[in-house]
């Protein structure tokens, strides 16, 4: 895709290309939320999405998250907020009651801090649980074996609501390797269905990012974190 398409064009397109992903899979295309990955991007690049369609943004960093929001309330647009990155438990306090869903809980400080401040707040939190699908090559994100337990430890907080599993996998581009990655998220939700206080709204999985949200998708995606493909690259 070329620098030279505006933001709002990479917009449509990245949404072209999802539902036709869905589509030569037999599924609908309304079951699969665009995340909009705006971090290290300035508002004025999330409006010119807006504007485009998308109305569902997410951020990495969470005082970035909390000053993005702040400005954008001052303007006319209000998007939905998720907030992706990997958290801290002094970190929460940025993002709620502001993050319509964090994606990227992986540990039991975390979710005590997210119980906490929710219900200082008096709102409910949807959150995912980070898992680490690639086994070694990546730190990020609770092991597969390890995620029962750490439902059974947060089921009891009132102010947290368990929707499904988030993954990052490995920086690969071989397609096989993401395809089962993404296909253990897939297996690993339908498995946990009995532990979960509402099995009903437990039927969510973010997996898919710019390079591989197809694949995503075939494997199952609900929720894609769209950056570079519709903002451009990154200035780190
Ligand atoms: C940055 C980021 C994305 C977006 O990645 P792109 O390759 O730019 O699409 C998605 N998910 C997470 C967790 C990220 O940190």
């Amino acid at each position: 895709m070329s620098t030279f398409h505006t933001i709002g064009e990479r917009w449509k397109h990245v949404e072209h290309t999802v539902r036709e992903a869905a589509l030569s899979c037999g599924r609908n295309p309304e079951e699969i939320t665009i995340i909009a990955v705006s971090k290290m991007h300035p508002l004025q690049s999330v409006q010119q999405a807006f504007e485009a369609g998308a109305r569902v943004f997410g951020e990495n960093y969470a005082q970035e998250f909390r000053d993005k929001i702040q400005e954008a309330e001052r303007t006319n647009i209000h998007p939905e907020w998720h907030f992706i990155g990997s958290l801290q438990s002094n970190k929460v306090k940025y993002i709620i009651p502001h993050a319509s869903l964090i994606h990227s809980c992986s540990t039991i400080s975390v979710a005590d801090e997210i119980e906490r401040l929710s219900q200082k707040h008096d709102v409910i939190t949807d959150i995912l649980i980070q898992v680490n699908t690639s086994g070694e090559s990546s730190k990020s994100g609770i092991e597969p074996a390890e995620i029962d337990e750490f439902i059974s430890l947060i089921s009891r907080h009132k102010h947290i609501s368990l929707r499904g599993l988030m993954t990052i996998p490995t920086a690969t581009d071989n397609i096989s390797q993401l395809s089962s990655e993404f296909s253990l998220l897939r297996n690993t939700l339908e498995r946990l269905k009995d532990s979960i206080p509402s099995p009903e709204t437990w039927n969510m999985l973010s997996m898919g990012m710019s390079d591989d949200f197809s694949i995503a998708i075939k494997e199952g995606a609900t929720h894609v974190r769209i950056g570079t493909a519709i903002f451009g690259e990154r200035a780190y």
